[in-house]
């Protein structure tokens, strides 16, 4: 296993209800760390480049509307095996189907709706983590 950055975002239904602190403290003793954090408004634009691998998707709009509804919060997450680490601590996408105990268990509200985002892959994670982050702003 190596140490690895994965990009996250807390979604607006997590900022709606004032879940900030309480999904970081998941993922905090999950043994990530963050590394880099910013509370942003996606722009229409920025929502539709980061979701493109989904444009096909009948969701896709109702996605990009509901990211760019209210603030989000980007971050960056560094640690042992970090991307496959936060996926699990994330939990499946339909929060009906996360296991107990992950972020999208306690607080998702909907397959849509679901507090969080996590990079899938190592590579996706550097790319992710470029469209929001200057490599000067993460301090590990
Ligand atoms: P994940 O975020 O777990 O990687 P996907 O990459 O499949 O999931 O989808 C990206 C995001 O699109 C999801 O996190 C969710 O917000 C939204 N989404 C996925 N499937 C649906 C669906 N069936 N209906 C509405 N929104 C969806
Ligand atoms: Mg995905």
């Amino acid at each position: 296993m190596a140490t690895e950055r994965t990009f996250s975002i807390l979604k607006p239904d997590a900022t709606a209800r004032n879940l900030t602190g309480a999904v970081n403290a998941v993922i905090e003793e999950a043994g990530l760390r963050i590394v880099a954090q910013r509370r942003i408004r996606m722009s229409d634009a920025q929502a539709k480049k980061f979701y493109e691998v989904h444009a096909e998707r009948p969701f896709y709009g109702e996605l990009v509307e509901f990211m760019t509804s209210g603030p989000v919060v980007v971050q960056v997450l560094e640690g042992e095996n970090a991307v496959a680490k936060y996926r699990e601590v994330m939990g499946a996408t339909n929060p009906a189907q996360a296991a107990e105990g992950t972020i999208r268990q306690k607080f998702a509200k909907s397959v849509g709706e679901n507090t969080v985002h996590g990079s899938d892959s190592l590579e996706n994670a550097g790319i992710e983590i470029k469209q929001f982050f200057d490599e000067k702003d993460i301090v590990g």
